[in-house]
């Protein structure tokens, strides 16, 4: 059985088990959020060993030299020698403002950010004070707004959200890692069409990607499909039908399940209908975030429908496991 060195002392990894498993069955904190290997807050850093490659999957080339690993994927079949990864800066903030975008959607905004610095559409590790992690998109645009924004939809019983929507309140301190992610915006094909697609607070890296790409001159169509179930879960429906009006190369389709049919917002699936109006994705940069299921099905829809799989930018968002743990 595998033996695993972590920062001075000996664990006996099980068959199949995670390096994060392991640590957690024996007492011991890392930080960590999905847990399978999409937040990257449980990197770890290995001082001696071969983990398999899968372990790396997704880590920046820059930090995979310095032999980063995740830990929720690190599955190692020989010994290994490894320590906490202080790969993710850790930065503090402070709540400049919580305001509802629509009955389940709750804008926060921070200031203070410390240096943080990040694209637009990218997203960040709340840390709660319960040790709890979560990730969230960044709706903000640093070259136009002073602050860091993240839209937070409610879950009923979910820990951070609850948090956010009942609790947090202007002039609190946060703690964040981050930032994370490939899905932004890189200006230097202006020309090439853009479709940006997503449900509910899968508006919020899209907003980012959107603002961004048309502050640098982004001169192709940008088609922005957002969807939900009912009218009441959309939301910054002015401030984008004001940027439609603003940008004649940008369109906005906001599109909803269940009817009843109002002008301009299309009533039915957001994949049928994107599809419908865009039949042809050939030479399109695609960015897909929101609900995994939606996400991993327009993966397959906007390849097959001609996008090249090198630009097609996707985030899904995992819930958190539930044995998300304390942060060091
Ligand atoms: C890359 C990435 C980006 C994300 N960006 C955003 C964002 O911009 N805005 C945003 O609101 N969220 C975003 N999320 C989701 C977010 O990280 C949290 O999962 C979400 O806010 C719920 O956290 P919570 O602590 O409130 O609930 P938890 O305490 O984690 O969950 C409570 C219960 O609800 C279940 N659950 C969790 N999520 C869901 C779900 N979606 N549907 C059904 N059941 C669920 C859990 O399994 C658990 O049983 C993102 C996730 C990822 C991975």
């Amino acid at each position: 059985m595998p033996r695993l060195n972590f920062e001075g002392r000996d664990y006996a990894l099980e068959t199949g088990e995670s390096v994060l498993e392991c640590l957690e069955r024996h007492g011991v904190a890392l930080t960590s959020s999905c847990r399978s290997g999409v937040c990257h807050s449980c990197l770890i850093r290995v001082l001696e060993g071969a983990p398999p490659p899968a372990a790396q999957k997704g880590v920046k080339e820059t930090l995979r030299a310095q032999g980063y690993y995740l830990a929720c994927c690190c599955r190692p079949d020989a010994d290994l020698k490894a320590e906490r990864g202080a790969a993710q800066q850790r930065y503090r903030a402070i709540i400049e403002s919580v305001h509802p975008l629509n009955a389940t959607v709750a804008r926060l905004r921070l200031t203070e950010t410390n240096g943080f610095t990040y694209f637009p559409g990218q997203f960040l590790n709340l840390v709660h004070a319960s040790g709890q992690v979560r990730s969230y998109s960044i709706a903000s645009v640093p070259r136009e707004d002073a602050w860091l924004e993240l839209h937070v939809g409610l879950l009923p019983g979910g820990c951070i959200s609850t948090w956010v929507h009942h609790e947090a309140a202007a002039g609190e301190s946060v703690e964040f890692l981050g930032p994370q992610g490939n899905c932004f915006y890189v200006p230097g094909r202006s020309e090439q069409p853009l479709l940006l697609l997503g449900t509910g607070t899968g508006l919020a890296p899209l907003y980012g990607i959107l603002r961004d790409a048309l502050g640098q001159g982004h001169t192709g169509p940008i088609h922005l499909f957002h969807g939900s179930v009912r009218r009441d879960g959309l939301y910054l429906v002015e401030a984008l039908r004001a940027l439609e009006a603003e940008w004649p190369q940008f369109h906005y389709h906001p599109c909803v399940l269940e009817g009843p049919a109002e002008e301009d917002i299309a009533v039915g699936a957001i994949d049928q209908l994107a599809l419908e109006r865009v039949p042809s994705l050939k030479g399109f940069r695609v960015f897909l975030c929101g609900h995994p299921d939606l996400v991993r099905q327009m993966q397959r829809k906007t390849f097959l429908a001609g996008a090249s799989l090198s630009d097609i930018y996707a985030d899904a968002f995992l819930p958190a496991a539930a044995a998300a743990s304390t942060p060091s």
